[in-house]
């Protein structure tokens, strides 16, 4: 079965500046929670969750086959590299040539990147574990272009990377809607609860938006939140978090950046 291989139609703007298999914890997502441990590019991050979320639903687990088959660092790329390929010319077998040099692929060996040119360095690579009967491959076949994702090579079915760049997929941005409803809107009532019935109800929330009100600061942090303005990351329960944690004039506690205007379009 051919695999979907579609180019990388962008780059997350997260990784301008940033060096291939060097990249600043600033713009990795880390799901410590899932084993193996799963690192990504916050922006490949993003969609993988939602993906992975209805794979979930379809019966089907996505994850990596070890924690380096997820963001791979160029020391480790390096060395996956060196085991994999000799210099010496092995007849028969491909090669590729990387800085100059012309490497072989070791007999029985899984082809690797020239170490510094891996999507894997960038974050935005994932080897999954296939099972034997097909059902992850032909889930992901299925499924890995509505939410960004596809393979890159013929010979490699469980490398799969993101290709969408900054343009996030509409299935992403609906999981995350979702989750924001279903786990966050009661953080918010909270909230409001908090700000007008000393946090015990919130029912008698103010009607009406008045500028510059409290409850226009409050709709516009939750709106920065939706749109994924009040972070880096839309993780939701980070968001949410800034939510609650925001100063209220519009900017984030810890933020040093300026103040957001807090009532755009009255
Ligand atoms: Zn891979």
């Amino acid at each position: 079965m051919a695999l979907p291989i579609v180019p990388i139609q962008d780059y997350p703007n997260e990784l301008t500046g940033q060096s291939n298999g060097r990249l600043a914890a600033s713009v990795l997502a880390v799901q410590a929670g899932s084993s193996p441990t799963l690192t990504m590019c916050k922006t490949a991050m993003r969609s993988f969750l939602a993906m992975a979320d209805a794979a979930t639903s379809a019966g089907i687990t996505l994850r990596v086959t070890s924690a380096p088959d997820s963001y791979r660092t160029l020391a480790v790329q390096t060395r996956i590299f060196a085991e994999r390929y000799t210099t010496q010319s092995l007849v028969g077998q491909p090669s590729k040539t990387c800085n100059g040099i012309k490497y072989w692929l070791k007999r029985g060996e899984a082809t690797a990147a020239c170490p510094g040119t891996s999507n894997h360095g960038l974050g935005l690579a994932d080897d999954i574990v296939l099972d034997s009967a097909g059902k992850t491959l032909a889930w992901l076949i299925a499924h890995e272009q509505t939410f960004g994702f596809s393979h890159e090579l013929q010979s490699e079915p469980w490398h799969i990377r993101y290709t969408a760049g900054d343009a996030i997929p509409a299935a992403t941005l609906a999981y995350e809607e979702d989750d924001m409803s279903a786990e966050a809107e009661n953080q918010i009532k909270q909230v409001y609860a908090a700000i007008f019935n000393g946090g015990t109800s919130c029912g008698t929330i103010p009607p009406g938006k008045p500028t510059n009100s409290i409850v226009n600061k409050l709709d516009y942090l939750i709106e920065r939140a939706k749109a994924g303005g009040a972070a880096t990351s839309v993780d939701h329960t980070h968001t949410i978090d800034l939510v609650l944690s925001a100063d209220l004039t519009g900017r984030a506690v810890g933020s040093t950046g300026p103040a957001q205007p807090l009532d755009p379009t009255p």
